[in-house]
């Protein structure tokens, strides 16, 4: 499958940016809160570097993609030209991967298991050099899609934290896609809240605005910035 996606040429890149900075602005002053306190991760998966171009010109500095593979081809190049850059590894990780990813990405959203968390202990206390994580919690209990169980979460943050000295910042996750999201983002709020981590990564295009209510931080968004994709979420091309 190519990475280029199709519709692409009709999307004005700058022009989605600014409308979804404006209901950022709306959704925070709503519930009195600072836009400087949210975060775009602008998602890049499958667009290829000249379409993330468009975002880097119009002043995004923070991306988000969900392959190591794709990262590794795509961002060495767009690193030259703005340095800047911070980013983030959104979609799920095997352990032999962990090495590459550990190198390339600034932040790891998709901490969702012990053995992982060993794995980066272990490649920290070897290169002296681990980048900020936060745990995935599969805040809808689905089966089929990664993060700890909301059952299992104090105890695994505390593992990675207290345990291995993980640098953990924050907790990230993925709503059920048929489910009102308001109450996922509240429960992973409340985890979050009782370990003291600030960062709530949550909020994708169809419910960025109902993160930003319910607290996030970060917001993922992807399709509503460059177009849809030839894949969707979950599904390797
Ligand atoms: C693809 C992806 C997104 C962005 O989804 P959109 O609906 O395109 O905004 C956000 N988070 C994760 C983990 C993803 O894989």
């Amino acid at each position: 499958m190519s990475d280029h996606n199709e519709s692409s040429g009709d999307v004005d890149i700058a022009a989605n940016l600014a409308t979804i900075q404006h209901n950022i602005d709306e959704a925070a002053a709503a519930v009195n809160r600072q836009s400087a306190d949210i975060t775009l991760v602008c998602v890049s998966k499958t667009h290829d570097a000249a379409h993330v171009r468009g975002a880097l010109e119009a002043g995004r500095r923070v991306f988000g993609e969900n392959r190591v593979q794709e990262a590794a081809e795509k961002w060495p190049g767009l690193k030259q030209d703005f340095s800047d850059v911070e980013l983030h590894l959104i979609g799920p990780l095997q352990s032999n991967k962990a090495r590459e990813a550990m190198r390339l990405f600034d932040v790891i959203e998709t901490l969702d298991r012990p053995k992982l968390a060993r794995t980066f202990a272990r490649l920290r206390d070897e290169t002296g050099h681990c980048p900020e994580l936060y745990i995935q919690i599969n805040i809808g209990q689905e089966p089929q899609k990664a993060g700890i169980d909301p059952a299992d979460a104090d105890a695994f943050i505390r593992e990675c934290i207290e345990d291995l000295a993980l640098p953990i910042t924050g907790l990230m996750c993925i709503p059920p896609v048929d489910e009102e999201p308001a109450p996922h983002f509240a429960l992973l709020g409340k985890i979050a809240d009782r370990h003291g981590l600030k960062v709530r990564s949550m909020g994708m295009s169809g419910d960025y605005e109902c993160a930003i209510r319910m607290g996030a931080t970060h917001v993922r968004v992807g399709t509503a910035i460059f177009g849809h994709r030839a894949y969707n979420i979950g599904e390797n091309a």
